[in-house]
């Protein structure tokens, strides 16, 4: 009780939270730009890997070392000096505390920070500046905050949540960018671990065990003994044994196979074993934070990680590591050969951590998720996965405590699949659910859509899996981009179904000689499927653009020839002359036959109603196409003043079903064309 008097009250607070740190960014710019920006009390919250100043940490790049480096010296911080302790006095690079962690200093950035609207950039300026750690110091000022911002994880994920000190009871929620809101509660909540990965923490734990077993309690030896169990019987169904190295051990009988939860503990043989006390005890013990020094057994990538190599301290580490292992091989740990750094300093995470996710996606009730086993080459690359099928379960704790939740976005149609799967299967009564939906800010003329239901030589566009590899509609498609390419100024943005499918169109075109004829018009630029690549592809496509139209001549722009769903047609802006046309090729629907997919389409047949006489499987996956359509198309229009035209190629987009779920300002403004003629002619304007 007296903790409770102790604690802030927190102020009523609007949480503003969104998908991408930019996004954030420019969230928090608008706000100081705004009449609110001087007495507006704002905290921006964020991850390690944006918001530590400690460099030696910072510098090990990846968001899991820098979580298991810093927490691992917060335990250094906060650990009595037990027996234990005294033996890792030797272990002189992981018993360092960090200098930023100062009680005093994080109280005196906190209130830097209530005084005025800072973001993620100021806020570790101001780290660097008062020598106090952002990442903590910033989370003493939510109480006070009137306006916090940050990312999706921290708020959907309740441990993470209260791991940071936020709580919603009556406060306000605006989650932004949301038209992947579902997707995005699956994905927090799904977790899938490698074979690498639970030997790996099999090996670790069992040498923790070995090393400590005489001053561990009856109680704590316990439950180590059922994770080492655990770890054993969720090897055993990939195929495999703990104590043979995944890498060299083949799995007889590949494939996927899905199966319910009860069904998974059943066949796994755990189904005697209490998950919930298992995983309160993992919280409790932290036992996964004490692993760091164990090395495993059999090294391979799944479970090594490479660091920076400017990291030297790291080199001193890794022997330390290799000699504690070798000692404890002495202790009576089974005799291996120890794990020889390959060039680059290896550090090994604690793999139980990610293994910890996955026993308490375990303990979800056995209807809202699924297990996928997937059997693949050697056990090391096999993998167990939790699918959630219900996200509603953990959205409802939002729901449920706070006064408000608006769920915001530029591209949110169709709707209704956050009316049914998050919100009803929530509990949230139907009149209590507001829709509002406004226009765009463009003049109606600055945008001209077009469906269009058949090319130049009449040949109907019907883009299915069984008509879309014709070579008659490879050509039809080809045709339609000629004509657009001689009337288009600036940049064509054209978005494919799949990667695939755009590979075997180019290749085609190459050998019609179709792509020379496009390249006297358009320099063509292909869309990378390496995440690293997009940038410079970016770069290279406005540059040519720029190039053209103040050079003037035949050549007048780009072609960028792009995925749907790829790494171009979401958080990339092809505004003003990068985007004077966007064309969809066909619609894209996801891959039906995926067993994800298939298991969610399944469960939502059994759970939800039918929808105006439609399966509420077939609704979700018009819904899938159509998002993934909006999303792209959305990209051209980037501001006020931007204009652009958007080509709808397949006739069957006009089916109202279909065309319902276009956003209201570009439904409004569509037009169906049975001919191309017609088409061309008001393009032509
Ligand atoms: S306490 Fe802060 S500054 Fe120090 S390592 Fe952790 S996140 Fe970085």
């Amino acid at each position: 009780e007296d903790d409770d008097d102790l604690e802030e009250e927190h102020v009523t607070k609007i949480y503003y939270c969104s998908r991408t740190h930019s996004q954030l960014s420019q969230f928090v710019r608008e706000v100081q730009k705004s009449p609110f920006g001087k007495d507006t009390r704002l905290v921006s919250l964020g991850s390690r890997q944006s918001l530590c100043v400690n460099e030696e940490v910072r510098r090990l790049g990846a968001l899991q070392l820098i979580n298991d480096r810093c927490t691992e010296m917060q335990k250094n911080k906060h650990e009595k000096k037990s027996d234990e302790d005294m033996e890792g006095k030797k272990r002189r690079v992981s018993r360092t505390v960090c200098p930023f962690y100062s009680y005093e200093q994080m109280q005196f950035l906190r209130d830097e920070v209530l005084v005025e609207v800072k973001d993620i950039e100021q806020l570790v300026a101001l780290g660097r500046e008062t020598k106090a750690c952002p990442y903590y110091g910033s989370r003493y000022a939510i109480p006070a905050a009137q306006l916090v911002v940050l990312p999706y994880q921290m708020l959907l994920h309740e441990p993470t949540r209260s791991a940071a000190g936020i709580k919603l009871k009556d406060q306000v929620v605006i989650i932004d960018e949301a038209h992947n809101l579902i997707d995005t509660i699956t994905c927090i909540h799904s977790a899938e671990v490698s074979g690498s990965q639970l030997c790996c923490a099999h090996s670790q734990l069992l040498q923790y065990m070995e090393r400590y077993r005489k001053r561990l309690k009856a109680k704590n030896l316990m439950y180590i003994k059922q994770i080492l169990y655990l770890l054993e019987r969720f090897v055993a169904v990939l195929g495999g044994n703990v104590n043979q190295n995944p890498n060299c051990q083949a799995v007889s009988q590949t494939g996927t196979v899905l199966k319910s939860i009860n069904d998974f503990l059943f066949q796994s043989q755990i189904d005697n074993i209490n998950l919930f006390k298992v995983q309160r005890y993992c919280e409790k013990s932290l036992i996964s934070r004490k692993l760091f020094g164990f090395v495993e057994r059999y090294g391979g990538p799944a479970t090594a990680v490479k660091t920076n190599k400017e990291n030297q301290k790291l080199a001193g580490l890794q022997n330390f590591l290799l000699t504690l292992q070798q000692g404890s091989d002495k202790d009576g740990t089974p005799q291996s050969p120890p794990v020889e750094p390959e060039g680059d300093q290896l550090r090994t995470a604690s793999p139980l951590m990610q293994i910890e996710g996955f026993l308490s996606a375990l303990t979800n009730a056995n209807q809202d998720g699924r297990v996928i086993l997937n059997r693949q080459g050697t056990v090391g690359q096999s993998s167990l996965k939790f699918l959630l099928l219900n996200p509603a379960v953990h959205f409802a704790k939002v729901v449920e405590e706070c006064r408000a939740v608006i769920i915001a976005g530029g591209t949110m149609q169709p709707v209704a699949d956050f009316r049914e799967q998050l919100l009803s299967c929530a509990g949230v009564d139907p009149a209590r659910v507001v829709e509002f939906s406004c226009g765009h800010v463009i003049p109606p003329e600055n945008i001209l859509p077009i469906i269009l239901c058949s090319g130049p030589s009449n040949q109907q566009l019907e883009f299915t899996y069984q008509t879309r590899d014709l070579p008659q509609m490879m050509d039809e498609t080809g045709r339609i981009l000629c004509n657009l390419c001689n009337v288009v100024p600036g940049g064509v943005v054209c978005f494919f179904p799949s990667y695939e499918y755009e590979k075997q169109v180019y290749a085609h075109w190459e050998k019609t000689g179709l792509l020379t004829r496009l390249a006297t018009k358009k320099k063509i630029f292909q869309e990378p499927k390496k995440a690293n690549q997009v940038e410079q592809v970016l770069v290279e496509y406005a540059k040519c653009i720029k190039r053209c139209s103040q050079a003037g001549g035949q050549m007048t722009g780009a072609l960028l020839l792009s995925v749907v769903g790829g790494k171009m047609s979401e958080g990339i802006n092809f505004s003003d002359d990068l985007g004077r046309c966007v064309i969809m090729v066909g619609m894209p629907y996801p891959n039906i036959k995926s067993p994800e997919l298939q298991e969610k389409m399944t469960w939502l047949d059994k759970t939800m109603p039918r929808a105006a006489g439609q399966a509420p499987s077939r609704v979700l996956i018009e819904n899938l196409c159509m998002k993934a359509v909006n999303q792209s198309i959305g990209r051209a229009i980037r501001h006020q003043k931007d204009f652009a035209s958007i080509l709808l190629l397949d006739h069957r987009y006009a089916r109202p079903a279909i065309f319902n779920k276009l956003p209201q300002w570009i439904r409004e403004r569509t037009q169906m064309k049975p001919a191309f003629g017609s088409a061309f002619a008001e393009l032509r304007k």
